[in-house]
């Protein structure tokens, strides 16, 4: 009954109160990164070891053995879906281990923490409950942020200037430049328009450039099909009423107003901590351009961070602040180790503008080099009379062992940056995720997560 149920919640309220779970901090973990960074295998990867401790010795409190226990809760937001952990382990733990399926929309978890206090309070008090609630969202959403200072007119001029010079775009340009945009609205038509426009960003991602919003278009989720995600950009014209230029500003501004904002507010404004994950790697490989398009969108992504980007975005923080952001080059076991310090290099130039700003707001950043899930093993061979450091994994395609040498890195990374350097023949290669339970010696199944993990929340443990 309702009584009953009042007394019982109350009760609980008190237990709470008596055993200091009413004041349990919660600390929220922002993970984002554009499609394919690696978000999926990241959190699946930190979770399953802070559960499974000992395999986090960069990770003070574990290396302290401090961390008594970890498990998964239910989250706090009920309407958000929940990072579907256990699918994703079983993917990669079972016996033909696979990588899981990425992320496709914003996803939630919440890992609790049961942690000893260290130093002069390690004798005086039990352990703390630290809340970890860990908020995957793709890297595309924040990149809308730039849409909400700009006009329908506006952002048609920009985006229509940058498809111009893009050979994936020649379609949509051309059907936007023959539209009739001042003729009565007729649905089919801005139908036609949006798959094209839709599907110009498909080609442009396949392509390998970063800059692909509005962010919903590609990861539709429940929107597909619906008017917020069917506007495209238009040539300038007068737009007089119950015209498809009209309609299509209306549908813009909704997309703002019901799908931008909404996401900033409720999710974006309550993060505490953030790591922005980046396939450099695969980036670098697909030349200068698309090396100079990621360093933009990064600038362009960061900016959410900068407490002034935009006044509706101040207006929702409230004073609240991201007070620390990691950038962290992906799938570092394509490189043998020795080249990992050029990595996290060439990952510091990479942000080093917009971070700068960021840091000159209060949130201290870090660049780091890591892999999630190690899938390969270092190897030295001799060819030509030269050592090559290589690494050797099992193939993705075919299931065959190969080793891998994928070049070598400037040791200057204004020159990747300039574009002087293409690094021609730097080829990845995909390779299968290796068993998460590698033999005793062969060292942690994954490169510098717990650094990364020490640096995000290791303050907090
Ligand atoms: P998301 O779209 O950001 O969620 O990206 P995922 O986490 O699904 O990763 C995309 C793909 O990148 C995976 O399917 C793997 O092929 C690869 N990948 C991600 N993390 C690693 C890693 O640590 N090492 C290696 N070798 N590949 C990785």
């Amino acid at each position: 009954s309702a009584i009953a149920d009042g007394v019982v919640r109350s009760a609980d309220r008190l237990g709470d109160l008596v055993t200091g779970r009413a004041f349990e901090p919660v600390l929220r973990l922002g993970v984002t990164g554009l499609a394919r960074a690696g978000k999926t295998v990241f959190i699946t990867s930190l979770i399953a070891n802070l559960i499974d401790r000992g395999r986090m010795p960069g990770l003070a409190a574990a290396q302290e053995g401090r961390i008594v226990a970890a498990y998964l809760q239910p989250q706090p937001d009920d309407t958000v879906p929940r990072f579907d952990y256990e699918s994703h382990i079983a993917a990669l733990t079972g016996p033909e281990p696979h990588w899981p399926e990425s992320t496709r929309t914003i996803s939630e978890l919440r890992l609790s923490l049961k942690v000893r206090p260290n130093g002069l309070l390690a004798g005086l008090q039990g352990p703390r409950t630290l809340h970890l609630d860990i908020v995957d969202y793709p890297g595309e959403w924040l990149l809308d942020l730039a849409l909400m200072e700009k006009s329908y007119a506006d952002w048609s001029a920009l985006t229509l200037q940058k498809l111009a010079s893009r050979p994936e775009a020649a379609e949509y340009f051309a059907l936007a430049q023959a539209e009739d945009a001042d003729a009565k609205l007729a649905e089919p038509r801005a139908q036609a328009l949006a798959a094209t426009f839709t599907a110009y960003l498909q080609a442009a991602r396949a392509a390998g450039w970063s800059d692909l919003a509005p962010g919903r278009f590609l990861l539709p989720g429940e929107l597909a099909g619906s008017p917020v995600l069917t506007f495209a950009p238009l040539p300038p014209s007068k737009a007089p009423r119950g015209s498809l230029a009209r309609e299509m500003e209306r549908r813009f501004e909704a997309y703002k107003a019901q799908v931008v904002q909404p996401f900033f507010r409720d999710h974006f404004a309550r993060i505490d901590r953030q790591v922005v994950l980046v396939d450099v790697l695969g980036t670098l490989q697909r030349g200068p351009a698309a090396v100079a398009d990621m360093r933009a969108t990064l600038a362009e992504t960061l900016g959410a961070f900068r407490p002034g980007r935009a006044a509706f975005l101040t207006r929702l923080l409230g004073g609240h602040r991201v007070s620390k952001i990691l950038f962290a080059a992906t799938k570092a076991d394509h490189l043998h180790y020795t080249q990992h310090t050029r990595l996290t290099q060439l990952m510091e130039a990479l942000v080093k503008q917009a971070a700068e700003r960021a840091r000159f707001a209060g949130a201290e950043t870090a660049a780091m080099a890591i892999a999630a899930l190690r899938a390969t093993t270092e190897e030295e061979r001799e060819h030509n009379g030269t050592k090559l450091q290589m690494v050797r994994g099992r193939l993705l395609k075919d299931g065959r062992q190969a080793a891998y040498y994928p070049g070598e890195l400037p040791a200057d990374p204004s020159h990747i940056l300039a574009g002087d350097s293409t690094l021609e023949g730097f080829q990845s290669m995909a390779f299968a995720p290796a068993p998460m339970t590698l033999r005793p010696g062969d060292g942690p199944p994954h490169i510098r997560l717990d650094r990364a993990a020490q640096f995000l929340i290791g303050d907090r443990l």
